[in-house]
């Protein structure tokens, strides 16, 4: 059968990002911690640069690639979207099945797109480290490589567990020369109190966020890049959702579901937004589904409120749902999708009813990672086999109801860092992590009031 791949040229890389904060109604403002007022780029300029900081701020609609980000993209972008015709046949689906493959930057996954653009501003800015947390190490990789491109020092705090079973992420940012290390860590004051509470805690994202957060706030020539939930993540993603709508039109086909794995849901905002902002601005309508662990299901049980991004709350609060900034998601192989929050702009358009949220059990994504490595060549990040699931499962569902529609989803990255987890599902050794609404509860019992409310 013969691969249908959408490619397009170096030129048709965007030119610039698309911010869907300037088409939604409306938008919760961080706030600030200590005095509960909408967050300032005076207050954000303490851990990022300006350019950024007025980003995380923005509604303008578009804001334009430096051209030297732009030429850096080049290497990997604009990246390849399949038709999955072996896939579609393998189910025997009507459904017209679509992939935008982010797995062949030099990471192996859509993080660089935002990496390399925060690298650019703080080189620009003066800046010589970067401080970030990282997950399955995919981040952490992504901005290892970053630095190495832009002459800056990474300084790389990695969730223990994942420290622990993905060590070839970690050698990989060793590779391209920065330092990293298990959190919770000794070398910060939120890692020494974790670590006094419970000496064996596995470590999250938020953990890991406050680690890095503090060694930039101590340092003024340290900043913090993150690597998902922020506003400015979200926007430097949204080249994969243009490309794809332009790839989809030498398609000649439109998608009626677009679906992406949500951790902090950059990836999928990165994909989905450009569509959403079609379908606000009048275009056509699209079913936008998020694809989230059941163990972590931030979208789907958590509450909507005012939290912290990190554990220690370093953070301006962010209003989006959450888990609560103190809960430890169990330790599952998509290490890139434990964290307790959401992008506040996800957030916001799930509660606008521009998108819905579907929690599926490990499990059963690595067995849509089969499916998919077996048809379709390409063995996915544990964390992209959750929108994987979720593409099948619909295109099962417009089997049985007999109807053809198109689906695209978000392939963010590859799993060939991740084989050790393969090995282990096909041994029968990985189980379902369980929802655990006891522990949740206790989070949210956590969460911040903020001042004045
Ligand atoms: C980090 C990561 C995710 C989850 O992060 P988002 O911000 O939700 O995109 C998903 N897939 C891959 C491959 C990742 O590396």
């Amino acid at each position: 059968m013969d691969t249908i791949k959408y490619q397009l040229t170096d030129n048709q890389i965007p030119t610039s990002w698309y911010n869907l904060a300037a088409d939604l109604p409306e938008l919760a403002p961080a706030l600030h911690p200590g005095t509960g007022q909408p967050a300032t780029v005076a207050d954000l300029v303490a851990i990022m640069p300006k350019e950024l900081a007025e980003q995380e701020l923005s509604t303008e609609r578009e804001i334009e690639i430096p051209p030297v980000v732009r030429q850096i993209y080049a290497q990997w972008r604009p990246s390849p979207l399949f038709r999955a015709r072996r896939l579609e046949q393998a189910l025997g689906t009507p459904a017209r099945i679509y992939y935008k493959y982010e797995g062949g930057s030099p990471a192996g996954s859509h993080k660089p797109n935002t990496g390399i653009a925060q690298a650019f501003y703080n080189k620009e800015a003066g800046i010589r480290r970067l401080a970030t947390e990282t997950g399955a190490g995919q981040w952490g990789s992504s901005l290892s490589l970053a630095g190495a491109f832009f002459g800056l020092e990474v300084k790389v705090f990695m969730v223990k567990v994942s420290y622990h079973q993905k060590p070839y992420r970690r050698a990989l940012m060793h590779t391209y020369g920065a330092t990293c290390v298990a959190s919770p860590s000794t070398e910060t004051a939120a890692g020494r109190a974790i670590l006094a509470d419970d000496p064996d805690c596995p470590g999250s994202l938020g953990i890991a966020t406050s680690e890095a957060i503090e060694l930039a706030m101590n340092d003024p020539f340290t900043n913090y890049a993150g690597g998902s939930v922020l506003n400015h993540v979200a926007l430097h993603q949204t080249v994969i959702g243009q490309e794809a709508l332009r790839q989809l039109d030498m398609a000649e086909d439109y998608p009626d579901i677009v679906i992406g794995a949500a951790g902090g849901g950059s990836n999928l905002a990165g994909l989905a937004f450009p569509f959403l902002g079609e379908q606000l601005r009048g275009g056509h309508r699209v079913r936008v589904i998020a694809a989230e662990p059941e163990a972590c299901p931030s979208l789907t049980k958590g509450r909507i409120a005012y939290d912290f991004g990190d554990t220690t709350g370093l953070t301006p609060l962010l209003k989006m749902h959450t888990l609560g900034h103190s809960f430890i998601p169990p330790a599952i192989h998509a290490g890139g999708l434990r964290y307790h929050g959401i992008a506040p702009l996800v957030s916001q358009a799930l509660q606008d009813g521009l998108l819905e949220a579907r929690a599926v059990a490990q499990t059963r994504c690595f067995d849509a990672g089969l499916t998919f490595a077996r048809t379709e060549g390409i063995v996915p990040a544990p964390e992209s086999t959750h929108a994987i699931r979720v593409a099948i499962d619909e295109a099962l569902r417009l089997k049985e109801e007999g109807r053809s529609q198109a689906i695209l989803f978000g392939l963010s990255g590859h799993g060939h860092f991740d084989l050790g987890a393969y090995e282990r599902y096909l041994a029968g050794e990985l189980a379902d992590e369980g929802y655990d609404q006891e522990r949740v509860e206790r989070a949210l019992a956590d969460l911040p009031t903020p001042a004045g409310s």
